[in-house]
């Protein structure tokens, strides 16, 4: 972390945070008789009671099938996921909201992506970057296109210290590019990835960009036109949302020329049995009943999250990861993966001296009420870059403490002094 980061998080009112938790009825709860520890919202976030209240809401007194009814139930409900819609696209200030379809979350978007874009317009030997850091979410729908399609698919390398090589990618890029593909933060390193350059360089190239957000957008606030991105994915569950729901956002001029990705009900102008004609944005892309509710506490998730303010959460959890940093690299025989110049909310590590398996580690701080990741990551070529099968992972969200941290540091630093 830059010292320039810890400037910026003391210039900024800190946060309440046992207010913040308060909200948040899960962290009241107990794990093997421990009081929970959560630290592991890169996997998901927990959902504060705003966000629990509006999807109950919805199931108890609004719910019916969207845009087929003439009855007044079923216009609210209607009202109610298209005013999701508006929501999401002033969030990641889209330019109207049909750009910003609603899907299963970030896997599905960038599948979408992959398979309508890609199977509509890849030739053989178009080539697609990734970088070495992307999630298995944003490598095999690619890998599956670029089979079908006869493209390449070419890996941007990334230092030992888990940042993206700029000269590298650079080097790659080339009139044959037609996708970058890449996240604006790491999931298993925490590195934050310079997406703006990245996309103008790209584009001076005359490719396309697919930014995968996942764990950005509950971290910094989003600008897709400042960005400038082509495509921008991300999920409800790692923004405090529901699970199952999640957002891409597409410029209107690639999504209206890309062929639908799935067939049935709401996505169709006219059926008949000669030829079907399809639906205008957004529904195009919104085959069959979508999920309602999730579509309501995205939206409300992130009122929630807009209301704390999102310079706030950013400047709180840089905190969060300068001291857990702090404190991880004090334990002896403790060796930190990734140690970009910039970071955001997950720290990954291994315990070298004494060997103990991420597992071990995981399930032992389990039985003391913490919980982290452990494992891959979805992260199987980074891991190979590093040299590791696995690491173990902490990952923070508003509700975190610095007590969170310390008791994770105190319970690693027990775990190494009884394997000694
Ligand atoms: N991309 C990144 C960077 C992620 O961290 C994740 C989930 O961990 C995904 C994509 C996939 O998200 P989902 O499982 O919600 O589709």
């Amino acid at each position: 972390m830059t010292s320039s980061l810890s400037v910026a998080s003391t210039s900024l009112a800190s946060l309440d945070v046992a207010a913040i938790r308060a909200q948040f009825p899960i962290l009241g709860t107990s794990v093997n008789g421990r009081p929970l520890t959560y630290l592991d919202s890169a996997a998901s976030t927990q959902q504060p009671e705003s966000v629990i209240a509006a999807v109950s809401d919805y199931h108890r007194l609004h719910h019916a099938n969207i845009h087929r009814g003439v009855y007044q139930l079923s216009q609210t409900s209607t009202r109610m996921y298209e005013e999701a819609r508006v929501v999401v696209a002033d969030f990641l200030n889209a330019a109207e909201p049909a750009e910003c379809l609603f899907t299963r979350g970030a896997t599905e978007s960038i599948n979408l992506v992959a398979s309508s874009w890609g199977g509509g317009f890849l030739n053989p030997g178009d080539e697609i970057l990734i970088s070495n850091l992307e999630h298995h979410s944003n490598i095999v729908p690619w890998q599956m296109v670029a089979q079908s399609r006869g493209a390449v698919i070419k890996v941007i390398p990334i230092d030992d210290a888990g940042d993206i090589d700029l000269d590298a990618y650079r080097r790659l890029l080339s009139p044959r590019t037609r996708m970058v593909a890449v996240n604006q933060v790491s999931n298993a390193l925490g590195t934050i990835n310079p997406v703006g350059e990245m996309i103008r360089e790209a584009h001076a190239v005359g490719a396309l960009v697919l930014v995968d957000g996942a764990q950005w957008v509950a971290h910094g606030a989003t600008d897709v036109q400042a960005l400038d991105a082509d495509f921008y994915v991300f999920s409800g569950h790692k923004i405090y949302g529901p699970t199952g729901i999640g957002v891409l956002y597409g410029k209107r001029a690639l999504l209206d020329a890309m062929p639908p990705y799935q067939g049935g009900g709401d996505m169709i102008e006219r059926v008949t049995f000669a030829e079907t004609t399809y639906a205008p944005l957004p529904n195009k892309f919104e085959a069959g009943t979508p999920y309602i509710s999730g579509a309501v506490g995205l939206a409300a998730a992130i009122g929630w999250v807009r209301s704390v303010g999102l310079d706030r959460i950013g400047a709180h959890e840089q905190r969060l990861l300068c001291h857990a940093t702090e404190r991880l690299q004090a334990i002896p025989g403790l060796e930190i993966k990734g140690t970009a110049r910039r970071k955001s909310g997950a720290l990954s590590w291994v315990m070298v001296d004494p060997p103990i398996a991420t597992l071990d580690v995981g399930a032992g701080l389990d039985l003391r009420g913490i919980c982290v990741r452990t494992g891959h990551h979805c992260c199987q070529p980074l891991m190979d870059r590093l040299g590791v099968s696995s690491t173990a992972r902490a990952s923070v969200g508003v509700y975190n403490s610095l007590e969170d941290v310390d008791r994770l540091a105190d319970t690693l630093i027990e775990m190494v002094e009884e394997e000694r």
